[in-house]
């Protein structure tokens, strides 16, 4: 039994040598063989240079890189392309996903499982973080078909049937979380302690996480799209309410002149939902515009998997 661990890396010069060898250790115990699929997002780093030695010294790692960054989505995309493995475990560059829990990981995948999902614990996340990300898991459960669970993440292990499931999906949008949720199978999760990044930062500013989020509300169904109908259906009904309401009064009590806040509250507020929806609409006739132009994922700049890269993909 062959297992792939996919490692997406972006600017991870500080850590990947550590990452590598501490890996590797870890795994010396192993019963089946392992392989490590690292991919290199277009590093402006030392970062392909380090997977280039790395390569050369160790035949069980192999590399993938890009003519610039993709982001980790694109990335991840393109390790499960290259792993050969029977089963396959995705893994952050930063040791921030403790390569020791591979063998947990193994023990469920043993057990039947089709994917084995590591749920980290929010211990040293701020609780400003800790408390929108709540908030968001709320919404998005409720709008979204799938199930997203807070701490979950891409740190996982996928059986091989799993892989190519979510290879078969190629949408240009991808929002893993989403993605993995979808083609279902037999799961279980298991929690871990989290631990914090000890060299480098996260790639991940506020505005990041922010988009990050909306894309996942947007890139799954329509349902926003049928939350705004709604919306409508109620501002309408809201306004002939009031509109009756308005009548009414003048009947009884003659005609008066005031309500000019009314008026320009009602204005703005109508204003502000419309162009909201507005931009609902845009974002999925965006996705349209992307989804239709069929670019590749990525382009590959340098590889040394020995795996031919499709056209689509050469640089
Ligand atoms: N990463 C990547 N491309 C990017 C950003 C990040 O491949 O554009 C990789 C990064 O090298 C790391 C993993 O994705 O291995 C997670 O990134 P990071 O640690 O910055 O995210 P966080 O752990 O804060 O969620
Ligand atoms: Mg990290």
């Amino acid at each position: 039994m062959l297992i792939s661990i996919v490692v997406p890396c972006f600017n991870e010069e500080e850590i990947i040598g550590r990452f590598h060898d501490h890996v590797t250790a870890e795994l010396s115990t192993l019963d089946g063989e392992f392989e490590l699929v690292y991919v290199d997002d277009g590093s402006h780093d030392r970062t392909l240079p380090i997977l280039e030695e790395i390569a050369a010294t160790d035949p069980r790692a192999r590399y993938v890189s890009f003519s610039r960054n993709f982001g980790k989505e694109a990335a991840m995309l393109a390790g499960l392309q290259h792993a050969d493995g029977d089963a396959v475990v995705i893994m952050d560059a930063d040791l921030q996903h403790p390569p020791e829990l591979v063998h947990r990981m193994l023990a469920l995948y043993a057990e039947g499982y089709d994917q084995v999902i590591a749920k980290r614990t929010r211990t040293g996340d701020r609780v400003t973080r800790t408390l929108t990300a709540r908030a968001y898991y709320w919404l998005i459960n409720r709008l979204v078909d799938v199930e997203l669970v807070d701490g979950v993440g891409d740190f996982r292990l996928l059986s091989r049937r799993t892989v190519d499931a979510i290879l078969e999906l190629t949408e240009y949008n991808r929002f893993s979380k989403g993605l993995f949720a979808w083609v279902g199978f037999r799961s279980t999760t298991f929690e871990y302690e989290n631990a914090v990044r000890e060299q480098g930062r996260s790639k991940w500013s506020f505005g990041k996480l922010l988009n990050y989020g909306l894309d996942g509300l947007l890139s799954f169904n329509n349902k926003p799209l049928r939350a705004a109908v709604y919306l409508g259906l109620i501002l309408v009904s809201v306004a002939l309410a009031y509109a009756a309401w308005i009548v009414g009064v003048a009947l009884v009590n003659g005609v008066d002149t005031p309500g000019y806040v009314t008026l320009l509250v009602t204005v703005t507020a109508l204003a502000g939902v419309q162009m909201v929806m507005l931009g609902l609409v845009g974002e999925y006739v965006g996705r349209i515009y992307y989804e239709v132009k069929r670019r590749p994922h990525f382009l590959v700049k340098a590889t040394n998997t020995g795996r031919a890269v499709p056209a689509q993909h050469q640089a």
